[in-house]
Order: structure tokens, then C-alpha cells, then sequence
């Protein structure tokens, strides 16, 4: 178990480059396997009449089927970032500083505005 990005990027190439994947594995495609995951995420809460979190935490079902679609959604992302040079890990780092930037924490709106 590791919680490196750097080194889970390098294990889903290998993982890719061991099934001679690589020329499947254009952006394009990657792009809408990534889409088409994400789609399988919301299909899973498509229909639910309770949205509260609570409800979604405790139904472990749920939270299984969410956290593999999570997964594949990364494994997507990461090959993405891997095709086309991208260190995901610093990208991600730099996205939060910038949302930090644009939503200071002593006046944060709403998510709804
Ligand atoms: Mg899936």
C-alpha cells in the first residue's frame, strides 16, 4: 500500500505497458474513459432519493461501488497524466493553492452561488 502518487502513476504504466496497452491508451481515448467512468459514478447515485451524506456513508454497498468507480476514474487519470507527461501529484498541489487564492478561508462562498 503506498500513497505516493508519483509511484501508483508509475504502477498503472507498468500495468499498462506489461499488456502492450500503450496504443490504446491515447488521450483521446484516455479523456473518454475517464468520462465514461465518471458517468458510472453518478449513475450509481442517479435515482437515490436521499442525497444526505450520512445515509450514503452508511450504506456500505454504496460506498463500495463508489470507491471502485473512484479507482477507476485515477487509473484513467493517471494514465492521462502519464501519456502525456504530466506530475499529477504537483499539478494537484498547485490547483488547491490556486482555489485556496481564489476562495480565501475567511470569505468562502457558498458552493451554491
Ligand atoms: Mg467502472
Amino acid at each position: 500500500m503506498t500513497d505516493d502518487l508519483t509511484e501508483i502513476q508509475a504502477r498503472q504504466a507498468e500495468f499498462v505497458a506489461e499488456r502492450d496497452w500503450e496504443e490504446y491508451h491515447r488521450p483521446k481515448n484516455l479523456a473518454m474513459a475517464i468520462s465514461v467512468e465518471a458517468s458510472e459514478l453518478v449513475e450509481l447515485y442517479q435515482w437515490r432519493e436521499s442525497e444526505l451524506s450520512a445515509a450514503c456513508r452508511e450504506n456500505e454497498e454504496l460506498r463500495e461501488a463508489t470507491r471502485e468507480e473512484l479507482a477507476d476514474i485515477l487509473c484513467y487519470t493517471l494514465s492521462l497524466a502519464d501519456q502525456l507527461n504530466i506530475d499529477l501529484g504537483t499539478a494537484t498541489v498547485e490547483k488547491i493553492e490556486a482555489n485556496s487564492e481564489r476562495y480565501p478561508a475567511d470569505d468562502p462562498p457558498s458552493p451554491m452561488e
